[in-house]
């Protein structure tokens, strides 16, 4: 029997040095030499890399918002990259006006007033004046704030106000977003980007994502409008989800908590979760809400906690104590160091020097046995598994000030953090996430190992090709 496909470079993590990957249908039938698997050469076998490269298993992002990402790339950017100063940011709404019939919905994000060289948010006579006859809104970097102009708060029959908080709340479904078969080519298009990226998997877990969000995600997948394996977290309502695929599976909760989270509460909506067989998936940024996170596992005991994997979303700040309790308490961390890149400046501007050591202490959970896995949190940072893994390593902002560089780790587990760990962070470790005989062949061919490039040319690795079950996705 031939392989269909043949992946050539030196293979990540196998048990032995390897240069060759052979698949057959989904799977992965051979790793080896190059001169073993060429024997499975056949006249329709396809070869990817040209045996210089680097052969991983396929990146997991183990959180993204996919819909959100999707609709991103038809607003209006003004993220600090793009738009530094409110001059910049008018600026591009007004560009990005001209391109609509007036009168239409200017959506903008991205704005955050710590990175602004003016400090502050823009105004609303500053968007009247970017674009008097459309309606705008611009969002927060953060998606927790957004500012309108005068026709956007007239159409919402509401009384401008300087900042709107929570608009996810406020604005859904209020101003049109793309649907139908538009969305549908804007989410082939975000599923394109994720497999140029070399993601083969993505876990979304979108805060009250209803039975129909799931199951508009499910019938993508299903279509292969998508090409990932998909993860989903939900609202709780949505745990009845029973109808998983063969790329597709509902394993859990979305728990938000907050500063003003109740603790008795979050803990009766994990023990719920966790009664019905659902995994939690538990928001907790910093401090007070990773202490309210720990404490509702700790109320199910470690043991279980472990087997169903349940998880704890950011631990962005996180100080030594509260690691150990995260250890000791069984919990999985989902994490995204690039954070350390995209938003190290406004942490240097505002957190203490103590809390700065304190920001994703990958080393210490690491050496604590905290299982850790990555994923990028986009649309708020680009979806690319590289720059993660950079950023674990080299721990400098885009300016390059280092931040606690004591938490960095080495190259070669970064990569199991962003592969098997997101794997077993859904509890598919036996199925992906490895290169291994009888494994899916999710498989990405980098140009080069980033165990062996300067760690601040990881991120500018190329990504060759990219397989999932068996299949392209991808290829440069
Ligand atoms: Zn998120």
């Amino acid at each position: 029997l031939k392989a269909d496909l043949i992946a050539l470079g030196a293979v990540a993590g196998y048990l032995k040095p390897a240069r060759a990957v052979a698949v057959r249908a989904a799977r992965i039938v051979f790793v080896g030499s190059e001169r073993e698997a060429l024997a499975l050469r056949g006249p329709s076998t396809e070869i990817l890399g040209d045996g210089r490269g680097f052969v991983t298993a396929g990146f997991v992002d183990a959180h993204l918002h996919f819909v959100a990402l999707a609709r991103r790339t038809v607003e209006v950017d003004c993220s600090n990259q793009r738009a530094p100063s409110i001059a910049a940011v008018i600026e591009a709404i007004r560009k990005g006006a001209d391109r609509l019939p007036a009168g239409t919905w200017v959506r903008a994000f991205g704005y955050d007033e710590s990175f602004l060289v003016e400090r502050r948010a823009p105004t609303i006579a500053e968007l009247d004046h970017a674009s008097p006859a459309h309606p705008v809104r611009l969002l927060h970097r953060t998606g927790h704030a957004a500012v309108l102009n005068s026709l956007g708060f007239a159409r919402l029959g509401m009384a401008p106000r300087d900042v709107l908080h929570e608009p996810g709340e406020v604005l859904k479904d209020r101003i049109p977003t793309p649907r139908g078969a538009e969305l549908t080519q804007l989410v082939r298009d975000a599923s394109r980007r994720l497999s140029a990226a070399g993601i083969t998997c993505f876990h979304d877990p979108t805060p009250g994502a209803s039975i129909d969000d799931l199951d508009r995600l499910r019938g993508w997948v299903e279509a292969s409008d998508v090409s990932q394996r998909v993860v989903t977290y939900g609202a709780l309502e949505a745990s009845s989800v029973t109808r998983n695929g063969e790329r597709y599976r509902h394993a859990g909760v979305k728990v938000m908590v907050s500063e003003a989270s109740d603790a008795d509460a979050v803990a009766a909506a994990v023990a719920d979760a966790d009664r019905r067989g659902m995994q939690v998936a538990l928001h907790a940024v910093e401090g007070g809400p990773l202490v309210v996170a720990i404490d509702a596992l700790r109320r199910l005991g470690a043991a279980r906690v472990r087997e169903r994997r349940h998880r704890i979303e950011h631990a962005a700040l996180c100080p030594p104590a509260i690691a150990a309790e995260i250890a000791r308490c069984g919990a999985t961390v989902v994490t995204h160091p690039q954070f350390l890149t995209s938003f190290g400046e406004k942490y240097l501007a505002e957190l203490s020097v103590e809390e700065r050591e304190w920001l994703y202490p990958l080393r210490t959970l690491h050496e604590a046995r905290v299982p850790i896995a990555f994923g990028s949190d986009s649309p708020i940072a680009a979806p690319w598994p590289l720059a993660n893994i950079q950023a674990a390593v080299e721990r400098r902002t885009e300016r390059g000030h280092p931040l606690a560089p004591s938490e960095s780790i080495d190259a070669a587990t970064a990569l199991t953090l962003h592969t098997r760990a997101g794997a077993a962070a859904a509890r598919f470790d036996h199925a992906f996430g490895s290169i291994a005989d009888g494994m899916l062949a999710d498989l990405v061919v980098l140009a080069a190992d980033p165990a062996t490039v300067a760690p601040g040319d990881i991120s500018s690795i190329s990504v060759r090709a990219t397989v999932i079950g068996g299949k392209m996705a991808w290829a440069a």
